[in-house]
């Protein structure tokens, strides 16, 4: 019988990636296991989105629930078994002949998402004017890249009391009050459209508003404007000031009025300047923001969990704010508040944890240099500061507050001492 064999441990079949392979740590995760309060695998502390997972029906169900009970309502079917909203993404496959000298290659390419606008041109046009590693094409870097962003700027804690950890009662209302506000008053989904077709619109509907018979101005895209002497309106994004050019698509945010547009690579967050996923916004006092940066901005959210923080007792650390019980040392969970610990890469670690994992190792001694200990730092090297530790590799003479002589890992109180030891 293999011990080894009776070790192993039980991964719940129904939780959603589990036991997908990394694609950051590769072998070195043995699989995710999904930790059982912080958003992350178990095992190499990576999100589910750096895992192997096929995660777009969770992402589809995640965005349908967003937008229901908005006016977007239009992007979300309902189906019939279990009246839970689905997101209908507009998934466009192109295919086109391309034909080479002998046969004709039929070449596919499949858009994961599109806008859906009516215009298939229109859709395509707007992809085209994305930077390549972010355009959303089935099997390619872009691809991957909006899954990412999908989870980074929308993540479902913050929309899905259910998704969240043992919240009380009271949190529970707070949030779906949250919720609530933020689909009122600032959540929306860029619309795409070609700015000279939006002033005819805008035009059209100011004529009958005002009962003005005179003709309609035609503009730019018709082409004729300069013939006929008319001005040409000159349309300039939003976010870099700079032109659109002429017949391009640009996007345009209902929440922030008709009069601003933006050219499709800079309908971008505020905060993290990434493209948001999907058109999906936040409208906040003359900025976009992406679902995650616009939450930061109305709540506090714990450094622990990763969920905003609803209720009135948390703590403030190193910069983040932490749901009391959730500031735990990130490799053993061990609660922290009172005790000591140590900050490693923006991530807080028990004493005991840290000598252990992370501390540095005394030159001299071997033994791992405790956080609070005194010690001495030179170069990649590191010596307890004591009289048994920081002293001449040679006669052993203190060095603590002398001159002293570095090579290669070893210390030396004089010039004699080093010559005697390089013979
Ligand atoms: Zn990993
Ligand atoms: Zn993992
Ligand atoms: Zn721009
Ligand atoms: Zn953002
Ligand atoms: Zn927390
Ligand atoms: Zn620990
Ligand atoms: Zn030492
Ligand atoms: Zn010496």
């Amino acid at each position: 019988m293999e011990l080894e064999k009776e070790a192993k441990k039980l991964t719940l079949g129904h939780e959603i990636g589990s036991g997908a392979a990394c694609l950051k740590c590769k072998d070195k995760c043995e699989g995710f296991e999904l930790h059982f309060w912080r958003k992350i695998c178990r095992n190499c502390k990576c999100g589910l989105e750096d895992h192997d997972v096929q995660t777009t029906s969770e992402e589809d169900k995640k965005v349908g629930r967003l937008l229901e009970d908005t006016k977007y309502s239009s992007l979300i079917a309902k189906l019939k078994t279990d009246d839970h909203p689905l997101y209908k993404r507009n998934v466009v496959t192109l295919t086109s002949p391309v034909s080479a000298k002998k046969d004709v290659d039929i070449k596919t390419i499949t858009y994961e998402w599109a806008p859906p606008v009516p215009s298939q041109i229109v859709a395509v046009r707007y992809i085209e004017m994305l930077p390549k590693a972010k355009q959303p094409v089935f099997g390619t870097e872009g691809a991957v890249y909006r899954k990412k962003q999908m989870a980074r700027q929308l993540p479902e804690h913050d929309q899905d009391p259910s998704k969240c950890h043992e919240l009380s009662p009271n949190e529970v209302k707070k949030m779906e009050q949250f919720v609530k506000k933020y689909k009122d008053e600032a959540l929306g989904v860029g619309d795409i459209k070609i700015p000279e077709a939006v002033e005819m619109q805008v035009k059209d509907k100011g004529a009958n508003d005002t009962g003005n018979k005179s003709t309609k101005t035609v503009v730019g895209a018709m082409g004729d404007g300069a013939s006929t002497g008319q001005k040409k309106t000159i349309y300039c994004c939003y976010h870099c000031k700079l032109n659109m050019k002429e017949g391009d698509p640009a996007v345009y945010a209902e929440r922030a009025g008709y009069d601003k547009l933006w050219h499709p690579a800079c309908f971008v967050c505020c905060v993290c300047s990434e493209l948001l996923v999907d058109l999906i916004y936040f409208w906040k006092k003359d900025k976009l923001y992406c679902g995650r940066h616009y939450c930061d901005s109305e709540k506090p959210r714990c450094g622990g969990c990763d969920e905003l923080i609803f209720s009135n007792e948390y703590t403030q650390a190193e910069g983040q704010n932490w749901h009391l019980k959730h500031f735990c040392c990130f490799d053993c969970d061990c609660v922290l508040a009172g005790e000591i610990y140590v900050m490693v890469n923006e991530k807080p670690v028990c004493k005991p944890c840290y000598v252990k994992n992370h501390a540095a190792v005394c030159r001299s001694c071997q033994d791992a240099v405790d956080p609070e200990a005194q010690r001495v730092t030179y170069g990649d090297f590191t010596w307890h500061a004591t009289t048994e530790c920081f002293q001449c590799s040679c006669c052993s003479k203190c060095l603590i507050g002398q001159k002293f002589m570095p090579l290669e890992g070893f210390l030396f109180c004089s010039v004699e001492c080093k010559k005697k030891m390089k013979t």
